[in-house]
């Protein structure tokens, strides 16, 4: 350890172990994901949590250090771990192939030291944003442009948020943090390796000095690689910015997301209803033959059974209905998470176990 790191503590305040102990976050393995990975991973970060549904495919390539042509179709989340671990065989890395409402859970953002936004859609930056508003975690959220990028460290729960940046408008395709949200990627726009290296250093570099306790830069830092600059623009918080509750008191009961439902009814106040942050599938019909059935599950594209067309799921909010001996997990409920619950005395916190 001592001789890995020797460069390190030649700098004056670099604290190794304050980096070793740290539990970073990072949702998003793309271009950004993969530099921000490796500049924690290089320094001693000692604990990743990895966020990203998707496989790897050949366009991402051109972009993507951790990544080799024999991993294409491999998970992200997958690969970048292996890679991680060769480059520094001291961390720890868990992997969640999942969107992030189902892959990392709240109580999991509040303990993170930090949370790294690696995103490629404004509403998938929102939801995240929404999720750590909810818990007050600091996040870095960063984006690219063809020639540069942009770095929002937003690491003061009282300060701005991403939200505070934009217009209304902007803002509409998700006003709260739970709505349903169409997280897919807008159209693919044009990328290389420049700008998510130059975008990801920053982020690496103000991760790594928050991390330490160090002095970071409080506004956006834009980067223009026409220009050869990095100017720093200050935001401040909107207190029309509907992004900005958060959960006081919490209740733990002792349940995880690999737990049964019952296991769950029974930990909560009699006739509580717990909820989903996001719709879960309760049953599928069809429109033309009238076709219908109960199943539990996250939303999916199924076909009818008797006319072969496509199903519409029915989804809900509410969990009382949900069969019994139901994992959690099934549900799309990630471990560490926080339940809104609705109970005789109003909407209650309830967290699960990780
Ligand atoms: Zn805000
Ligand atoms: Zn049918």
């Amino acid at each position: 350890m001592a001789n890995r790191y020797a460069r390190h503590d030649l700098i004056p305040g670099w604290n190794q172990q304050h980096l070793a102990d740290a539990t970073v976050v990072i949702v998003g393995m793309g271009a950004l994901g993969n530099e921000v990975a490796r500049i924690l991973a290089m320094s001693g970060v000692g604990n990743l949590i990895l966020c990203d549904p998707d496989r790897i495919e050949e366009s991402n390539l051109s972009r993507t250090i951790l990544f080799r042509q024999s991993d294409i179709s491999r998970l992200k989340v997958e690969a970048a771990a292996a890679a991680l671990v060769e480059l520094n065989p001291q961390l720890t890395i868990e992997q969640r192939p999942l969107p992030l409402v189902h892959g990392v859970g709240l109580g999991e953002l509040r303990d993170a030291s930090l949370v790294l936004s690696c995103l490629d859609s404004r509403s998938a930056r929102l939801q995240l944003t929404g999720r750590c508003q909810l818990v007050r975690a600091p996040y870095i959220d960063g984006g690219t442009h063809p020639w540069g990028g942009e770095v929002r460290p937003y690491l003061d729960p009282d300060g701005p948020c991403y939200g505070c940046g934009l217009s209304a408008e902007e803002r509409s395709v998700a006003d709260v943090p739970w709505s349903c949200l169409d997280t897919r990627q807008e159209n693919p726009t044009g990328a290389a390796i420049p700008s998510s290296a130059l975008v990801g250093t920053w982020m690496g570099m103000i991760a790594v000095r928050f991390l330490m306790g160090m002095s970071c830069p409080s506004g956006i830092l834009k980067i223009d690689g026409c220009r050869g600059t990095t100017v720093v623009i200050q935001q401040t918080r909107d207190s029309n910015c509907p992004l900005h509750m958060s959960i006081d008191s919490v209740t733990r009961i002792g349940v995880g997301s690999m737990d049964t439902m019952l296991k769950l009814r029974n930990a909560l106040p009699k006739l509580a209803v717990p909820l989903a942050w996001e719709p879960v599938q309760q049953g599928v019909e069809c429109f033309y033959c009238g076709f219908a059935e109960n199943r539990w599950g996250l939303p999916s594209v199924e076909m009818c059974p008797q006319c072969q067309k496509p199903l519409r799921p029915r989804t809900t909010l509410e969990l009382d209905q949900v069969p019994e001996d139901l994992i959690l997990s099934m549900l799309g409920i990630p471990p560490g998470e926080i339940l809104g619950v609705r109970t005789q005395d109003g909407l209650k916190w309830f967290e699960l176990d990780y």
